[in-house]
């Protein structure tokens, strides 16, 4: 066999590995597995192989990049839900309104209007997530944890826009059990939120767990689990 099918063979078989893998941590942790969604994570990885997936069932798909996003969306399936994972840009945020389903790094009043704004402009209303940097990396975006609650509160007046949860993205680790008081802390934080019954704000979702540590994630209440590396193989930077 060519290499091209083996590596779409392979595609089947690391998607089976992780849904048995998010089955037995619902198991565990007393969840119903179809309330977990996974995100098949695509950057950098072509159409060819999305398609793949795409034909083993899967329908949502993560990108971090918009113009790679908004390429994609021409090519592949319109039944396919795009989820705008990396960190967002206030100038490109024209191109993806109406294209993704939901937006999972906001972490910012002025990102957040600008949302609304063009989503009033579409006459469609945006789902977002709040990202949270649990762990405090500098590297990373997000607002930390004790910041969440007043921007949620200053972005649910905006019109046009819906905070559906939280997202995280936590450190990279050997030791995914290194990461569970990350996504215990960001289900604590969602709790507390909730109990503020804010107008427009719903913390059904909980977007937390990659290619590491998704078992954990789960565990500790991931309703998303955004996957690359363990379905599409290790990315290589210098293709798109
Ligand atoms: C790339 C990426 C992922 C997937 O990472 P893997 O380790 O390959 O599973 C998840 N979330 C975000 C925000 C990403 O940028």
């Amino acid at each position: 066999m060519n290499k091209k099918q083996d590596l779409l063979n392979k595609i089947d078989l690391n998607l089976k590995k992780v849904e048995a893998r998010v089955a037995a941590a619902c198991q565990r942790s007393g969840r119903s597995f179809h309330d977990v969604t996974l995100i098949a994570v695509s950057k950098h990885k072509p159409p060819s192989l999305m398609q793949e997936a795409y034909a083993y069932g899967c329908r949502h798909f993560g990108e971090n990049k918009v113009q790679e996003l908004t390429q994609k969306y021409e090519q592949l399936p319109e039944d396919i839900q795009w989820h705008m994972i990396g960190h967002l840009q206030r100038n490109k945020v024209k191109y993806i309104v109406g294209k993704a389903c939901l937006i999972h790094s906001v972490d910012s009043f002025r990102l957040a209007e600008e949302i609304s704004k063009e989503s009033l402009k579409k006459n469609v209303v945006s789902q977002i997530l709040i990202e949270v940097n649990m762990a405090e990396e500098e590297s990373k975006f997000g607002v930390t944890k004790e910041e969440a609650s007043s921007l949620i509160q200053e972005i649910a007046g905006l019109p046009a826009i819906r905070i559906k949860g939280l997202m995280t993205i936590a450190p990279y680790v050997e030791n995914p059990e290194k990461n569970r008081q990350y996504f215990a802390g960001l289900r604590h934080l969602s709790v507390d939120i909730m109990d503020k019954s804010i107008d427009n704000v719903s913390m059904d979702i909980l977007s937390m767990g990659m290619t590491g540590d998704y078992e954990v994630a789960v565990e500790e209440g991931a309703t998303c689990i955004r996957v690359g590396t363990g379905i599409f193989g290790e990315r290589d930077y210098e293709v798109v």
